[in-house]
């Protein structure tokens, strides 16, 4: 074991939704904006302020040895617009003064782990987490490995291929295996430092796909991820599928097969080949079945006049504040309200502007909401009625099931508002529904809840499956920023042509 190694910690974390609005430096520090020193601090304390993936990287380093964490800069915001320009070139420059400070002071580094998402846009560059990779290659040095891990809906790059030396997707979608993936990147790096050299091969096919059809419980996505990881051993020492994200609109789009191997390139590309055409061979599979909103309303009623059937959960995919909605649209909230149904939570409306109208009622006030009053994007339509004020909280909360678990989660002012029976979360944070937690602490009982509305696209699936299981779950076809119809997506700059807006086209990996 190469003793002490000293291994910077840095990332950039945005999943970019091209029509979101702007991703400025609020959205960061409201989210994740660490510096050394304070990740410093999350390191020696509980660490729940930290990405799973940072947390399993420095948990698995901390078993295997000693260490130097040398903490640079963790980025984070919730999936949105594009990084603003000013504030992601500021970014880079305070990353790149870490590494070279430290080196000037300390000599060499042993290794460098990024934590990164991958679909990450700036207003002025396609290609983010190409620029970060890029900088971090040029600080260090030719020689110095450098690791990161991605979610399953980044975009590789040449430019990410060539400045790092390996890439580690997530496998699950929910993301569960954030940890996991974070340990797997500390065993390549420890394996690295004993010299190991990697070679990887990527290959973009040519898809993109409907959010909703990438999930790994089951279907084409995780058939292809599956296979994948049964060919990992031996030689190959990761294969990584990225689907990638749609509404991203970019130029990186498509998705990216990266295998890497030990020391043998060909193995690398081969395999990279034989995936590549096996996901090509299944882009038929990757469909939705998403319910009209007119639908849902039937269903709805049918369950909340018939205690026989089951609960079930209406699923506003196309509102996803985990893919760049604003988690405030309200086409389903009016038409269940319209209906005069009673018996209904809906989780979870970011406005902070009517939180803080809540706060100022209190609890037990009835007061006329308007939702929708400050934000003007699109989408986000007015919405108005006589609320009354259950409960009010506004301490972050540590996440309880799937991707939040172990995850402290801010969301402002939280006010939880009965509309003529409609339990409806308000929230000044903006944060997909995907925890119970948020719920739970507001006193809603999900055991005996009927019907669940959830602004999320997929993630809340692993939150809620106690109660909710994959039978109950309905997705919504309604209007937002997060569609999962790629018709309704309009996309403008993604590589084409490409599968399914061009169809009929050929394509062959070799
Ligand atoms: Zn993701």
């Amino acid at each position: 074991m190469a003793s002490n190694l000293q291994i910077a910690i840095l990332g950039f974390s945005l999943e970019s939704n091209r029509n979101a609005p702007v991703s400025d430096r609020l959205a960061f520090e409201q989210t994740l904006y660490a510096d050394a020193a304070e990740i410093k601090k999350e390191l020696a304390g509980d660490r729940t302020g930290l990405p799973g993936t940072v947390r399993g990287f420095c948990q698995h380093m901390d078993q295997q040895g000693p260490w130097t964490p040398v903490p640079v800069l963790l980025a984070e915001a919730p999936p949105g617009g594009p990084a603003e320009q000013a504030f992601f070139d500021e970014m880079l420059n305070t990353m790149r003064t870490g590494l070279e400070t430290h080196i000037k002071t300390h000599g060499l580094l042993d290794g460098v782990y990024i934590s990164e998402h991958g679909a990450g846009l700036s207003t002025a560059e396609d290609d983010a987490d190409g620029a970060v990779f890029e900088m971090v290659r040029n600080a260090v040095g030719p020689d110095v490995p450098i690791i990161a891990t991605l979610d399953l809906h980044g975009h590789v790059t040449p430019r990410m291929t060539s400045a790092a030396d390996v890439m580690v997707a997530y496998l699950t979608n929910p993301h569960v295996d954030q940890v996991e993936r974070g340990i797997e990147a500390a065993t390549i790096m420890l394996e690295m430092s004993r010299g190991l050299r990697p070679v990887s091969t990527l290959i973009k096919v040519p898809m993109i796909s409907p959010a909703v059809c990438l999930l790994t419980a089951g279907g084409p996505y995780a058939d292809l991820i599956n296979y994948g990881q049964t060919r990992v051993g031996g030689q190959i020492l990761n294969v990584s599928i990225l689907a990638g994200f749609a509404p991203a609109d970019a130029t990186t789009n498509g998705m990216s097969v990266v295998v890497t191997a030990r020391d043998d390139a060909e193995a690398a590309a081969e395999l990279a080949t034989e995936l590549a055409e096996r996901a090509w061979a299944d882009r038929h599979r990757y469909k939705t079945n998403l319910i009209s909103i007119e639908t849902a309303t039937t269903n709805a009623t049918q369950v909340l006049n018939n205690p026989q059937l089951p609960a079930l959960l209406l699923a506003d995919v196309a509102d996803n504040p985990g893919g760049g909605g604003r988690g405030n649209t309200t086409y389903l909230l009016s038409a269940l309200h319209r209906q005069g149904l009673s018996g209904i939570v809906f989780g979870m409306f970011f406005d902070p502007t009517l939180a803080e109208k809540a706060y100022a009622q209190g609890v037990g006030a009835i007061f006329q909401a308007l939702f929708n009053s400050k934000d003007n994007s699109r989408f986000s339509e007015p919405f108005a009625g006589e609320v009354l004020v259950e409960k009010l909280a506004d301490e972050p909360c540590i996440g309880r099931r799937g991707i939040y678990k172990g995850r402290r989660v801010d969301l402002g002012r939280c006010a939880l508002l009965d509309l003529d029976g409609i339990k409806i979360l308000v929230v000044s944070r903006r944060h997909q529904c995907a925890d119970p937690i948020f719920l739970e602490r507001m006193g809603i009982d999900l055991a005996n809840t009927r019907v669940l509305v959830i602004k999320s696209r997929g993630h809340f699936r692993a939150g809620f499956d106690e109660h909710f299981k994959a039978g109950q779950i309905v997705e919504v076809d309604a209007p937002g920023l997060t569609t999962p119809n790629i018709a309704k997506l309009n996309l403008q700059n993604v590589p084409r042509p490409v599968y399914p807006l061009d169809t009929d086209m050929q394509w062959a990996a070799s």
